[in-house]
């Protein structure tokens, strides 16, 4: 049978690390199966959905490479889960309820209070047919809940291993609401069945759902698909939320984190393998077995996730780089520079930086040209490499007696335009004999109108 999975977000904010790796996860499991990745989205919450939050999750996943096979929405399909309404009301699984909202807090109030689990009674179950009249003659419209079944639950976790729960610890679940609205459950059974999902991978917040799932799959005729649970993310001092800013997709992606060192680290985190910078999404597909996942929480840290962008760009060949440098305007960023470079950066908009430097050196006000001067007339010759600006400063300081800060303030500021930036013993290879001589003696080799404060503001 053809694997199938889906990711179910509901478009009520932006994707955080957390939902990313739910998706990762269910997206590698399709993908090393040679199966199938669906987007679903879970919008039947109509206030707190949002269009803009769907654009923004479809944006996230396309950045990240994670892409689906086939996307819906729930609020498209209501009308399947009136069908499985009724059928699940012919069948006595789902009961009209008329509770009022003060009613039921109360009802779970009292049983807080005497230590005892917030288990709905059932008081709805018990009406008699004319007490229903009433309510209906009062205009109270019902809400509906499934009926939780005796028999066992239990189900093998692809994660978690065998998980047992006994019915009699589930509050019988509101599927459709007193306004006729749907709740995700029934809606999320509805749609599982009929888009043959074969594998659900999600966090570990949704085993209770899981185990009424299972139960509401067999009161429908049909077979739970495999379950597994990710352990949650949780980091140090803050909790992973929607709610919370730093944890969102889009502020990685501002913040200059490439996407494959977010598949990286999130595929990776909880695993028994080592976290290492995946270049593409096939070697990532290639060592991916979902029992490599724990059951513990993982920890995490974006100073770490910062940490291992920093070795995938030290690592990544000139030609992974080159497609990534037409959305970073480095087009014509070239495979010598980009090997000096790399080594140099965290992040490729600071390569955007050092390119700049070097072929769009603004003309810098109040520089100690005497000094540079002479600097240039110890310049040596090429070939360069790493050691020549020690060998050529050392000759510098002698001719000009200068050193300290009086020495290499002129210089960063000739070649650079800048006060502060780049190291200068690289970017001397980067500039070149050439550009580097003319810098020194106040001549740009190339024109430019940029000032030196525009320089800093390359994003
Ligand atoms: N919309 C649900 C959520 O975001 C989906 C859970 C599921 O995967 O079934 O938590």
């Amino acid at each position: 049978m053809k694997v199938v999975t889906r990711f179910a977000p509901s478009p009520t904010g932006f994707l955080h690390v957390g939902n990313v790796r739910t998706a990762l996860i269910s997206w590698l499991f399709a993908r090393s199966a040679g199966g199938k990745f669906i987007l679903r989205v879970d919008d039947t919450d109509a206030e707190r959905s949002e269009a803009r939050y769907v654009d923004a999750i479809k944006r996230d996943l396309e950045w990240l490479g994670l892409e689906w096979d086939e996307l819906f929405f729930q609020s498209k399909r209501l009308e399947k889960y009136e069908e499985a309404k009724e059928k699940l009301i012919g069948s006595g699984r789902l009961y009209p309820c008329y509770e009022t909202q003060e009613e039921l807090a109360l009802k779970k109030k009292n049983l807080l209070s005497r230590n005892l689990p917030p288990i709905y009674d059932r008081a709805s179950l018990r009406l008699t047919a004319t007490q229903k009249e009433q309510y209906e003659k009062q205009g109270v419209m019902p809400h509906w809940r499934f009926l939780i079944s005796d028999s066992a639950i239990s189900w093998n976790d692809g994660i978690r291993g065998l998980m047992n729960f006994a019915p009699s610890n589930l509050s019988d679940p509101v599927l459709i609401r007193a306004d006729g609205s749907m709740t995700y459950t029934l809606a999320s059974v509805v749609d599982d069945i009929e888009f043959g999902i074969t594998n659900i991978i999600r966090g570990e917040d949704h085993l209770s759902n899981s185990a009424v799932h299972i139960q509401i799959f067999e009161a429908l005729n049909a077979k739970s698909p495999d379950l597994a649970h990710l352990s949650l993310l949780t980091s140090k001092d803050q909790e992973i939320s929607k709610r919370l800013g730093g944890f969102d997709i889009y502020s990685l992606h501002q913040a200059g984190i490439e996407p494959m060192a977010i598949n990286s680290f999130l595929a990776k985190i909880g695993t028994s393998d080592a976290i290492y910078p995946y270049q593409n999404m096939q070697d990532l597909i290639k060592s991916f077995t979902l029992s490599k996942l724990g059951k513990s929480p993982s920890n995490y840290e974006q100073a770490e996730l910062e940490r291992l962008n920093a070795k995938l760009i030290h690592a990544m060949p000139y030609e992974i780089a080159k497609n990534r440098f037409k959305s970073e305007s480095l087009e014509d960023v070239g495979a010598e520079f980009w090997e000096v470079a790399k080594y140099n950066v965290k992040t490729l908009q600071e390569i955007n930086l050092w390119w700049r430097i070097c072929n769009t050196v603004s003309e810098p006000t109040a520089i100690n040209y005497e000094l540079t001067k002479q600097a240039a007339t110890v310049l040596p010759k090429e070939p360069w490499d790493i050691n020549t600006w020690s060998t050529w400063i050392e000759e510098v300081k002698k001719i000009t007696k200068k050193s300290g800060k009086e020495l290499f303030m002129p210089i960063r500021k000739a070649l650079t335009g800048l006060d502060s930036g780049p190291e200068l013993k690289t970017l001397l290879i980067l500039l070149g004999y050439e550009k580097t001589f003319a810098r020194l003696n106040g001549r740009s080799t190339q024109s430019s109108t940029q000032s030196a404060e525009a320089l800093c503001q390359v994003k």
